[in-house]
């Protein structure tokens, strides 16, 4: 009896607007399985779930909306504002969500996966992944990105930057950077010169 493989684990993270999504898609597209941790933290508040009866209790009726859904919008800026609330969130969410990501690991049947997790470091989720691949955008290239795609202005764009782990931190916990400063032929083709390099790295596993 041989002993089950196992799936070597990508956790994929970048500042907001480096490129994350684009890249996941570019792998997807290869047949990769993605894991999204945004998408499963957004399933995990949908109403009837145990996460948001939790945080109406902490936060009281006001973060729901009158259909009875997570106002993100008002959570967003109530955690924004206040350190020890964001905490009281994180602290709802983040067991929860591990534990679905390590579940939807578990399925997989492939050489390799890709877990898209934004806030990767911020969160000390590094023990889910085998390797970390860190998307490295300039940050004057960021602002542009993110003001032209959610319509906000440079300085709300700044405003979230602050919040999120430092470029040096992050290129500083990567196993494997995508430098993404370049057209997006460019960035295709150093998604699928990784790819090679995953599947080589999972045929020693
Ligand atoms: P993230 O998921 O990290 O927030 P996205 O993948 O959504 O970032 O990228 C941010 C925006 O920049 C999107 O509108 C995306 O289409 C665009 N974008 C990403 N990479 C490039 C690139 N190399 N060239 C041009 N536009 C890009």
């Amino acid at each position: 009896m041989t002993a089950a493989r196992h799936t070597l684990v990508i956790g994929l993270t970048g500042g907001i607007g480096s490129g994350k999504s684009t890249v996941a898609s570019g792998f997807g597209r290869l047949g990769v399985p993605l894991i999204d941790a945004d998408l499963i933290a957004r399933e995990l508040v949908e109403p009837g779930k145990a996460a948001l009866e939790e945080i109406r209790a902490v936060f009281g009726p006001e973060c729901l909306t009158t259909e009875g859904r997570l106002d993100r919008t008002w959570i967003s800026e109530k955690i924004f504002a206040d350190e020890k609330l964001r905490r009281q969130l994180e602290a709802i969410l983040h067991p929860k969500i591990s534990k679905r990501i390590k579940a939807l690991i578990a399925d997989v049947q492939a050489a390799y996966c890709i877990v898209v997790i934004p806030l990767l470091l911020e969160t000390g989720q590094q023990n889910l992944v085998d390797r970390i691949l860190v998307v490295d955008t300039p940050e004057n290239e960021q602002i542009k990105r993110v003001a032209a795609r959610d319509k906000l202005s440079h300085n709300a764009v700044i405003r979230i930057m602050d919040t999120q782990a430092t470029r040096e931190a992050r290129l500083a916990a990567a196993d494997d950077i995508i430098v993404n400063d370049s057209d997006l032929e460019t960035l295709t083709s150093h998604i699928r010169s990784l790819h090679h390099r995953y599947l080589e790295l999972s045929n020693g596993n």
